[in-house]
């Protein structure tokens, strides 16, 4: 469009302090085209606060979006609740998984930061090594000490893969067997004997000698095809392998090392340590390069679709810039041409959610034990994991937490040092129910009130996380909707095809993706539209109205009918 123009790139995180809001406020609009839930909502924050308009883009396979948000015109990028990624029970990945995802998240969130990352910052510190937790029992897991799966003084690698492996697909799983309460339902699962693994490995021919990896357990053992599911040999062959060459090869990492997608390594690591689970279990085994995608919640990218969008996103911009900002429109890309003969329909920008808590004013609400959650937990799974702040502030009569760098060094120590005391015992009479919290987040502009109450018996089936947020905030959806937006995304096979949504009738669906992109198909996008058009109301695919243009009844949205009674009218 413009062949002189001048362009600065800068490298780095979108999450950096140099990145505040007074570098967004040197801009006339920003375009987005990030990969994840917490840096949009990261990049709307300071849009508002910079008050620049956003134009917000995501693409999942063959679907797309974009979206326009101008403060005071428009809904902000949080003005609708956006599912968090699916969580599962502990007790359900220690103790009894029965999908391939199961084993899959136990390798990769539990095992891997267990053998080779920060331990104590991982989930399995609780999971492999704590007691179990109430109706499970708890022996299998008091038995583990973390420190077993440390490297011994002159314990050779190979060794200490052995050694693992054992522990890990034999003694526990021989363990979790004695836990008879377990399997009154299920089939009880079956121990791994590595010694008859190996014999066959020195019988096959491939020499019982390991390869060295360098950067791969899967090239030294000749297992190249990606799309290939490995039999639990050969996974037992990796697994050693991998564990090998993590503490020969990569022994500087050991101690703080990160699950990263694209380190194959780790993907071979998570692959063959899920599949040896799942081997256990009964459960199907999976490709390493489903695995990978599983494990890294990747949708395959498709270049078409990313480069309609891009177009899209380049249509609103030119608005944006042309001054005429109440033309912007949210467009969606479908997987197929709809009823109205359009590949991209497109609706008007909604209007803000006034119960929003990002651009609104109102308050949330928390349910939680209080006398059982640690501000730690408040602060790494309520704030920094729901609400996606990044150095929440926190006050409540003479009650007060701060993080940031602006804090002395006794500050800093001193507020550590309530980290682990339980909500209702800190200082100020505590977090108690009916206490109202402001939280904000300086580096954010964010200012929130949260409303604590009180309950207890959680059932660990139901709230994994243990706290229950209200108002219009990013809700834990994935456990409600069977076609969770995690499930999407870990499982891009489940993707709504046209064959899956023919069969559930000619209904609209809004779904969303783990990155938080909102993606509709619909045969009439005319309800969908009409619907986000009222701004009220959930806006889930199940609730969504439908023309369906047999029986002549089509739902017709008035001004301010709840999406919900409409949605009963259809049904
Ligand atoms: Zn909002």
């Amino acid at each position: 469009m413009r062949p002189g123009v001048d362009i600065t790139a800068y490298q780095g995180n979108v999450k950096e302090a140099r990145f505040g809001v007074d570098f967004f406020r040197r801009f006339d609009c920003v375009l987005n085209g990030l990969d994840n839930l917490e840096a949009r909502r990261h990049v709307n924050r300071l849009c508002l606060a910079a008050e620049v308009p956003l134009v917000e883009s995501g693409t999942a396979g063959f679907l797309g979006q974009v979206s326009v948000h101008i403060k005071g015109a428009t809904e902000c990028f949080e003005c609708q609740p956006k599912p968090t990624p699916k969580t599962f029970p502990v007790c359900t990945l220690r103790n009894t998984p029965d999908k391939p995802i199961h084993c899959i998240v136990w390798a990769k969130e539990m095992l891997f930061p267990l053998l080779f990352g920060a331990p104590e910052a991982s989930d399995l510190n609780e999971t492999i090594g704590a007691e179990g937790s109430g109706e499970d029992g708890g022996e299998a897991g008091q038995a583990d000490d973390p420190s077993f799966y440390q490297r011994r003084e002159g314990e050779g690698s190979r060794q200490y893969a052995e050694r693992v492996f054992r522990q890990l697909y034999s003694t526990k799983i021989e363990e979790l067997r004695r836990m008879e309460d377990l399997w009154h339902s299920r089939r009880p699962p079956e121990p791994l004997n590595l010694d008859a693994l190996l014999a066959l490995e020195a019988n096959g021919g491939s020499g019982s000698a390991a390869p060295a990896a360098k950067g791969s357990a899967c090239k030294a053992l000749g297992l190249t095809d990606a799309h290939a599911v490995w039999d639990v040999q050969q996974n037992a062959r990796v697994f050693l392998v991998a564990v090998q060459a993590f503490l020969d090869e990569r022994a500087d990492e050991l101690g703080a090392a990160q699950f990263d997608k694209d380190d194959q390594l780790a993907v071979e690591f998570v692959t063959a340590a899920s599949n040896l689970r799942a081997a256990c279990y009964g459960i199907p085994m999976q490709s390493l390069f489903v695995t990978k995608g599983m494990a890294g919640n990747i949708i395959h990218a498709i270049a078409t679709t990313n480069a309609i969008v891009s177009g899209l996103i380049v249509l609103e911009a030119l608005k944006l810039l042309a001054g005429a900002p109440a033309a912007c429109q949210t467009s969606f890309l479908h997987q197929q041409v709809s009823g109205s003969k359009r590949l991209v329909s497109r609706m008007a920008a909604p209007t803000s959610n006034p119960a929003c808590m990002v651009c609104g004013t109102a308050q949330a609400g928390l349910v939680v034990d209080t006398h059982r959650m640690t501000l730690q937990q408040l602060v790494d799974k309520v704030l920094k994991g729901r609400l996606a702040l990044l150095a929440p502030s926190l006050s409540c009569g003479s009650f007060l937490y701060e993080e940031g760098q602006d804090l002395e060094e006794d500050e800093v120590t001193f507020y550590r040092s309530l980290l682990p005391r339980p909500l209702a015992s800190l200082p100020g009479g505590g977090l108690v129910n009916g206490s109202i919290v402001e939280v904000s987040d300086q580096e954010q502009q964010f200012k929130a009130q949260l409303v604590i109450s009180h309950r207890e018996d959680w059932d660990e089936e139901v709230h994994p996380e243990g706290f229950e947020l209200s108002g219009s905030l990013p809700a834990a959806e994935a456990e409600q909707q069977p076609a969770a937006p995690t499930a999407t995304a870990s499982e891009p096979a489940a993707l709504p095809t046209s064959a899956a949504t023919a069969a559930k009738g000619p209904k609209a669906e809004l779904q969303e993706t783990a990155d938080g992109v909102v993606v509709l198909t619909s045969d009439d996008e005319e309800a969908a539209e009409a619907a986000a058009a009222t701004g009220k109301g959930k806006r889930k695919a199940s609730e969504l109205a439908e023309d369906d243009g047999q029986d002549g009844k089509r739902a017709r949205v008035q001004e301010g009918t709840d999406v919900v009674d409409l949605l009963d009218d259809s049904d």
